[in-house]
């Protein structure tokens, strides 16, 4: 039976059977390459003649169970999984781009996919513009006839900008782009923007879908079979990163509380921006559900919650900012997002350390900009900490 017509939180725990010992939870395949009975064998499965395994760089039980989870989940026809959230990246854009094309992105996007499309994507002739995907006439005027691709996250990280998805699909789609989708701070729990017509759909999996902060992967996720295998057979094989057996297995064990604990962290981050906004000396708080945030009507609209993720300013200069995540106790100073643990840090020394510090303003954020993952403690004691912290600065 399979089980893509339940509710969510009944698809992410359970996995269309296939161990032959009905073992309730599936075992790992941590094997390198699979074995022949004879040449004909080979032949069959060098020709694809049957559903098959060869070499894990390229197929693997495990695997597949995560990337079947990952397509149900996300509402696609399938997924490839990758050894992290940058290795999806890369190989989702290296297998889209040529060189004299030319990429439109959000103007903030993550700091290691700003450094792979403006300095390693630019060495191969592909250009790379920022634009500022909230302002739609802006995206029409920067369309030219080499552009092949619109990547954005929504929100973005780190000043949390919502981008109406449904709206850029319809501009890209008159000009015959692909638009792809970083859906790291949502998850599908919160978000599905294939159904809102995006072409691809990526995640650094060490976040959320992991959640527990112990491994590193990617996935990304889409609707048409011939692009999914030359994805995974050439792109994620040829480049050559594959995920680990142990961390899909982890990752499927990670989804089966996906829902509980995204509906958790999204209870705690409200409390905690209630807090924030309410403090004197905090100035700005970005938060997709907030209603002054730009685009929280969007945000209404084709998201069903808003996150955990929140960035806030306080008064004073860089180094108050510094003083706050220095003063945290419980609360890590830490990059890396959507674990149990709060995480806190800087984006301008950490996450976004490459971006012109001149051009910051440009990007959404500034030198002194908090950026938080609200975790899953109990929200009292994740404000007690925050409040000693800004008291302390
Ligand atoms: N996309 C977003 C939004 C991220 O925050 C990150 C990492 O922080 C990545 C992609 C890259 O993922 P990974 O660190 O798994 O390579």
């Amino acid at each position: 039976m399979t089980n893509d017509k339940k509710h969510f939180d009944s698809m992410a725990i359970h996995v269309d059977k296939q161990d032959s010992h009905n073992a309730l939870v599936q075992p790992i395949y941590m094997t390198s390459t699979f074995t022949f009975d004879n040449m004909q064998h080979v032949d069959e499965f060098f020709e694809l003649e049957r559903e098959v395994y060869i070499y894990t760089r390229g197929t693997n039980p495990t695997l597949n169970l995560f990337q079947q989870q990952m397509a149900k989940l996300e509402g696609g026809l399938g997924a490839v999984a990758f050894s992290s959230g940058m290795g999806a990246v890369a190989a989702v854009l290296v297998s889209l781009l040529s060189q004299g094309d030319e990429i439109i992105l959000h103007r903030n996007v993550y700091g290691c996919t700003y450094v792979l499309t403006d300095t390693i994507l630019r060495k191969f002739g592909v250009n790379a513009l920022y634009v500022d995907l909230t302002d739609l006439q802006q995206l029409e005027k920067q369309i030219t006839t080499k552009t092949k691709l619109i990547f954005f996250e929504t929100p973005t990280n780190p000043s949390l900008d919502v981008i109406d998805i449904a709206k850029v699909v319809e501009i890209a789609q008159k000009h015959d782009i692909k638009v792809i989708v970083d859906n790291t701070f949502l998850t599908p729990y919160f978000q599905k923007p294939l159904a809102l017509g995006a072409d691809i759909v990526l995640h650094s999996a060490t976040k959320y879908l992991s959640g527990h902060g112990d491994l590193i992967g990617g996935v990304a996720i889409a609707n048409d079979q011939d692009y999914l295998n030359e994805l995974n057979y050439v792109y994620m094989g040829k480049l050559g990163s594959v995920m680990s057996p142990f961390n899909a297995w982890l990752l499927l064990r990670g989804l089966k509380t996906l829902g509980v604990r995204m509906r958790q962290h999204e209870e705690n981050a409200h409390k905690v921006v209630e807090f924030l906004t309410k403090h004197p000396k905090v100035t700005k708080v970005m938060y997709p559900g907030l209603s002054q945030q730009p685009n929280h009507e969007v945000a209404k609209k084709q998201m069903s919650g808003f996150g955990a993720m929140i960035s806030f300013e306080v008064e004073g200069d860089k180094n108050t900012a510094y003083k706050i995540v220095e003063s945290v106790k419980f609360i890590k100073l830490a990059v890396s997002l959507g674990d149990a643990e709060t995480l806190i840090e800087i984006p301008a020394k950490m996450t976004h350390r490459d971006f012109p510090e001149e051009e910051y303003y440009k990007f959404g954020f500034t030198d002194k900009t908090i950026r938080l993952s609200v975790g899953l403690e109990n929200y009292q004691d994740i404000i007690e900490d925050l409040k000693q912290a800004i008291e302390a600065s």
